[in-house]
């Protein structure tokens, strides 16, 4: 059956959440984890995100008085010890994003573990706080890691996209994520000819978030964008981002906070346990079993 409406606070009509995933060279490190190349042009592609991206962003957010969240690779704040002390500074909240941006599909349930003690230890050490959210690498996610952040008490994640306003899935508090509120998908460019198209302009996307998030004002939506510092602190693309945020802060219906107050906000409301799905793997995983065609085809 359907669920009712999601409730934001003080009446708001919809919600928005500011989130950067600090990605900065994480993913490069975890590709080349066997050894690295002596190469330097997607390295340094992406250290313009520590180096540079992060902070215009930052500034911007300032300019607009709005708080975002910052899921940080351990790796990150370990190769650049500024960042989670600083983003703690201004007002923002850090999250939980892997050690070395682990993908899902190439990592044991073991390996994730230890990359997530590995990022609460950097993170406690860093801000003298525990975080309390996570947000995958990739965006995957097993029943296996949500048992695993809940076991650490992880008060939520924000890595799938089952509703577009907060639920629970196994129990855990999910403040759902959409590709198509993510920069990455637009904007990423890796040069060297393995690309298979030019990236967008950065105008074209911001009407289109514009677009979404009016849309989405009537079915009580989250518009949770995703940017990354080291491919969104690019000048037309910060430009873009401002002109986005500054639409929807015009509006006097709209609740924008980080992720952590929206995973606050859900079990303290009237909607904890209303949007409580399980993951649900068996039944899907019997249907295959019992199709006529992959039996025959499994033969
Ligand atoms: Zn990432």
């Amino acid at each position: 059956m359907r669920a009712p409406p999601y409730r934001w606070p003080d009446g708001k009509r919809s919600a928005l959440c500011f989130t950067a995933d600090v990605d900065a060279e994480a993913p490069y490190l975890w590709t080349h984890r066997a050894g690295l190349p002596r190469h330097l042009a997607l390295l340094e592609q992406r250290r313009f995100g520590p180096r540079e991206g992060l902070w215009r962003i930052l500034d911007m957010l300032d300019r607009l008085e709005i708080r975002g969240t910052f899921f940080t690779p351990s790796v990150v704040a370990e190769l650049h010890p500024q960042i989670l002390p600083a983003l703690v500074e201004r007002g923002h909240e850090v999250g939980l994003h892997g050690h070395l941006h682990e993908i899902v599909a190439e990592t044991t349930q073991t390996e994730f573990e230890e990359a997530l003690d590995r990022s609460l230890a950097v993170f406690e050490a860093q801000t003298k706080a525990r975080p309390a959210g996570f947000r995958s690498p990739a965006w995957e996610l097993t029943p296996g890691m949500i048992d695993a952040l809940k076991v650490r008490a992880i008060a939520y994640d924000s890595s799938l996209s089952g509703f577009d306003h907060p639920y629970e899935i196994d129990g855990l508090v999910e403040i759902p994520v959409q590709w198509q509120i993510d920069d990455a998908v637009f904007f990423r460019f890796f040069g060297g000819g393995v690309d298979k198209w030019p990236p967008a302009r950065a105008a074209d996307v911001g009407e289109a978030w514009i677009e979404e998030f009016e849309a989405g004002r009537a079915y009580g939506q989250l518009l949770m964008i995703t940017i990354h510092p080291w491919i969104s602190g690019r000048a037309q693309r910060v430009a873009m981002l401002e002109r986005v945020l500054a639409h929807v802060a015009a509006r006097d219906d709209v609740w924008i906070a980080t992720a952590g107050e929206i995973a606050r906000w859900h079990v303290e409301s009237g909607n904890a346990g209303i949007y409580a799905v399980e993951s649900g793997l068996d039944a899907p995983a019997a249907a295959i079993a019992a199709s006529p065609v992959t039996r025959r085809s499994a033969r």
